[in-house]
């Protein structure tokens, strides 16, 4: 404990009261607490002499170490930066001039273990995100973009789901504010707002595959509206975005390509000329997806 800069004997008895309920063996009245254990099982030897030591404190014992400090008024001397926990101004004043600068204060009613532990470590944790529902026509979320990690409220549940949609969402009666993947995934945007995300041509695939994508499927921003592959009887899953060089090692989505020139009435100079002029981050661009039945790869092209 710390009197005018100097190091000085803390109240023994108050000392004694804190300690004694925790020491896990009998004290005997004329011997100090040499040895606590705290709730959580975590425990500590008691060095007890101006101060009071207690070595290699577990996360248990620092809610001991805490309850000393507000009731006693001592500093809690730490061995980094913050140099020290007072629990008030006064206490700031008493503390020596190496430790003042760079103490921090934390009133009694708040200075708990935890209290003590996030001064000790005040960076936070990174966010545990909860699971992302399954996309089975978009499966990789994370590469596309479609979705990224935010500590963000969805629009339609207000709540933060760790996770927000960035792609585009339509219909007449979409809220505000971006959506979270679970509005998404569960059909709740498409029920309480008529959200859409994706077009998909009827005729297509089967209805139930196209309502999924339609209603359940996290979209892309796109150019102009174009209609959903289909291959084997379902809708085809989306891979992402690409150009004419991340096409190259894809000889099968060039040649479903170059059948919808031909069917749009294009020579083949013209088609070639077009495929070349395929651009990721422009137009004209393309969408490549697989199938989920045989693996084949497909890819629309997409320009205004
Ligand atoms: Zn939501
Ligand atoms: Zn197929």
């Amino acid at each position: 404990m710390f009197r005018d800069g100097d190091v000085v004997p803390m109240d023994a008895s108050v000392v004694r009261k804190v300690l004694e309920p925790h020491a896990p063996y009998d004290v005997s009245d004329d011997e100090p607490v040499e040895w606590v254990r705290a709730a959580d099982g975590s425990d500590a030897e008691v060095y007890t002499g101006h101060g009071v030591y207690l070595d290699r404190p577990g996360p248990g014992v620092l809610d001991i170490i805490a309850e000393l400090a507000s009731r006693t008024g001592a500093a809690i001397p730490l061995l980094s930066e913050p140099t020290a926990i007072v629990t008030g101004e006064e206490g700031l004043r008493h503390l020596s001039e190496d430790l003042r600068a760079g103490a921090v204060v934390v009133p009694p009613a708040l200075l708990t273990g935890q209290a003590i532990a996030q001064v000790l470590r005040p960076r936070p944790e990174p966010r545990q995100r909860p699971m992302l529902p399954p996309f089975p026509y978009h499966p990789d979320l994370m590469t596309t973009g479609s979705i990224v990690a935010a500590d963000e409220t969805c629009a339609c549940c207000g709540h933060d789901q760790g996770w927000i949609y960035t792609g585009p969402v339509h219909g007449e009666d979409v809220p505000e504010g971006r959506l979270c993947p679970y509005c998404i995934a569960y059909g709740t945007a498409a029920k309480r707002h008529g959200a859409f995300f994706n077009e998909v041509e009827a005729r297509r695939m089967p209805e139930e595959a196209a309502a999924l994508i339609r209603e359940r499927t996290p979209g892309f921003a796109t150019w102009q509206d174009w209609g959903w592959p289909a291959h084997c009887g379902d809708g085809a899953e989306f891979l992402g975005v690409v150009g004419a060089k991340e096409l190259a090692p894809h000889p099968d989505p060039l040649d479903h390509l170059r059948l919808r020139c031909a069917e749009w009435g294009w020579e083949s100079g013209a088609t070639e000329e077009f495929l070349a002029a395929l651009n990721k981050d422009g137009q004209p661009t393309a969408y490549l997806f697989r199938c989920r039945a045989c693996g084949t790869r497909l890819a629309e092209a997409d320009f205004t």
